[in-house]
């Protein structure tokens, strides 16, 4: 049995970076492959030396071609925070919908497993909570987040069609918040900006009331789950996310007592169709990968808050 050879795409972003890192580890040959459209380079400079490991500097809307077997396709592939869809709305569109029928046509050819990263966002703000995979949820088409939560609803589709008339062997993941080192700074999301607003000594800026949810999984957690989905036999959409539920001001406190900045917490206008709640209901991830979240909050959040200090030279 020779070297398992997997393609993932994204991978100089926060989740396809930490996903190089474990397939390499599991013993992988790992091609990433990224346009560097919202990732960094950075993410992955440290596997340049390690000969199990190649970089492709491209677009997945365009033509993909990688030469040899692929085992497994891993597609993450795409924007994913609000301020950047917001900023390139019709590449977010493009990497979801091209960009996956590209990949699902080489994963054909090449009759490898593909796995795509969908996201909690296709259940929209949601009516139905905590949020099951059965739910179809509440999506607005044509709202700023129309271009992210479409794209990836159709993604699940062409996926499921590329399942069921070609037969292709199909994951699908929906991934809910994540964090942890690796994520950027200035991509708009509420964990990032307290963090950088705290050791920067700015006001933290809670959008709305604050009294919106939302349950963050530690990224280490999120690759456990990813890859057990991967390595399993189940073909239907699993949650990975961690479903300790907290409001997004009694978050932005956590993180003004976790870095003892003292900071004042400001409110500003709730963006459009920010959703209400959102929670994983992981039944299934429990049942079928054997998988729960380790990390709690406060580990997880000590540690991303080193590593931006560590980035911001405090
Ligand atoms: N949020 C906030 N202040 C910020 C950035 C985000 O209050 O500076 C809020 C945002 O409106 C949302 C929540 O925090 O209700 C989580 O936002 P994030 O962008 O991290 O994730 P998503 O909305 O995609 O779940």
């Amino acid at each position: 049995m020779g070297q398992k050879r997997v393609l993932i795409t994204g991978a100089a972003g926060f989740i396809g970076s930490h996903l190089c890192d474990r397939f390499i580890k599991e013993g992988f040959y790992v091609i990433g492959m990224d346009n560097l459209s919202t990732g960094s380079l950075k993410n992955i400079e440290h596997l340049f030396p390690v000969k199990e490991f190649e970089f492709y500097f491209h677009d997945v809307t365009k033509f993909v071609h990688v030469p040899g077997n692929l085992d497994y396709i891993l597609h993450f592939a795409s924007p994913a925070s609000p301020i950047d869809y917001l900023k390139i709305p019709i590449q977010t569109l493009k990497v979801g919908s091209l960009g996956t029928h590209n990949l699902l046509g080489l994963a054909k050819e090449k009759k490898s497993r593909f796995l795509i990263a969908s996201t909690s966002e296709i259940y929209g703000d949601p009516n139905v909570h905590p949020q099951t995979e059965e739910y179809w949820g509440n999506v607005n088409p044509i709202g700023p987040r129309g271009v992210y939560d479409e794209a990836k609803r159709f993604m699940e589709a062409i996926t499921m069609a590329y399942h069921t008339y070609h037969g292709l062997d199909t994951r699908i993941v929906r991934i809910f918040n994540t964090y942890g080192p690796r994520m950027r700074l200035n991509d708009g999301r509420a964990l990032p900006a307290f963090i950088g607003q705290a050791i920067r000594g700015e006001n933290i800026t809670v959008f709305g009331d604050g009294s919106q949810t939302r349950s963050f999984c530690f990224i280490d957690d999120m690759i456990e789950g990813i890859f057990r989905l991967l390595m399993s036999d189940y073909t239907m959409p699993v949650n990975i996310g961690n479903p300790d539920e907290i409001t997004i001001k009694e978050f932005a406190e956590e993180i003004i007592k976790l870095t003892g900045t003292n900071q004042k917490i400001v409110y500003e206008e709730l963006p459009t169709d920010d959703p209400k709640q959102r929670q994983p209901d992981i039944t299934k991830a429990k049942k079928i990968l054997g998988w729960e979240p380790k990390i709690s909050r406060a580990e997880g959040l000590k540690i991303t808050y080193d590593y931006f200090k560590k980035i911001l030279g405090k």
